[in-house]
């Protein structure tokens, strides 16, 4: 029994920054900080990648696949493909439909120019779905979701009361860099985390999810954070810890969404 091991990384590069901040765009220390993911963080993670041979996947908003095509090249060139993550970044909770449906077309359209490829999943840019997405999602004929955190396995998706036969691959917090490593001066009480506790919390849920059929490993993280030299020894030594275990499989999401995907509609219809 093997656990699929997903690791994903949302490349947001300054939208993550300017998205929270409408003046953010005018502040270039702000900004700057999220131009080390494409420019600096990018190139060490694929590296390593490398170096493991293993899969990854990598969720850009459209605004930042127009803007950095150097670094879209070269996840393509080593073997990689791209998701969907909104097309600005903009917190999507009140934004009205055809506003959404604008941000999904956009990007859509963005990242089918710079890949040739439509993306088959999407992961939210707010961490929170509208009442409006999942029915976005269906439109575009993607087929998994990333973005639920109720549970360690696959399952299909609601559209609250209504079934949907796109598949959710949930994440955690405990297993984000966002809320270890993402600093700013300008809130209050952040702080960030030692690299050795991040490992700790990472294997351990690794070595416990092992143990338990049918659930997946996923991390979720951004080139501007895990990308600098102390984090990524956090995520080399998980891989290396993973491997070791002799009983991870590294996969794409979308590998892992295919390879799901027809068990999960069959057991909906035997229902
Ligand atoms: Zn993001």
């Amino acid at each position: 029994m093997t656990t699929p091991v997903l690791l994903t990384f949302d490349m947001d590069a300054e939208l993550l920054w300017t998205a929270r901040d409408p003046e953010g765009a005018g502040k270039p220390v702000w900004v700057s900080q999220g131009h080390y993911g494409p420019n600096v963080g990018l190139p060490r993670i694929l590296r390593l990648l490398k170096k493991y041979g293993i899969a990854a996947s990598f969720f850009v908003p459209g605004q930042v696949v127009e803007r950095y095509p150097a670094a879209i090249e070269s996840i393509l060139d080593a073997g990689f493909v791209i998701e969907h993550h909104s097309h600005t970044h903009t917190w999507s909770d009140n934004l009205s439909r055809d506003q959404e449906a604008e941000e999904f077309g956009l990007a859509a359209e963005a990242i089918v120019k710079a890949t040739g490829r439509a993306p088959k999943g999407w992961r939210s840019p707010a961490a929170e779905l509208t009442p409006h997405s999942v029915s976005l999602l269906e439109e575009h004929g993607m087929i998994f979701s990333s973005n639920l955190f109720d549970a360690d396995s696959v399952h299909l998706l609601d559209d609250r009361e209504r079934g949907t036969d796109i598949v959710e691959i949930p994440f955690a917090w405990a297993l984000v860099d966002t809320p270890v490593f993402m600093y700013t001066n300008r809130v209050a009480g952040r702080v960030m985390s030692a690299p050795s506790a991040v490992l700790e919390t990472w294997t351990r849920e690794f070595d416990g999810l092992v143990e338990e059929e049918g659930t997946h490993f996923m991390i979720g993280m951004h080139p501007q954070f895990i990308g600098r030299s102390s984090r990524l020894w956090v995520l080399e030594q998980t891989i290396k810890h993973a491997l070791a275990s002799g009983r991870a499989e590294f996969l794409s999401c979308a590998d892992y969404a295919e390879r799901v995907r027809p068990g999960l509609l069959a057991a909906k219809d035997a229902r």
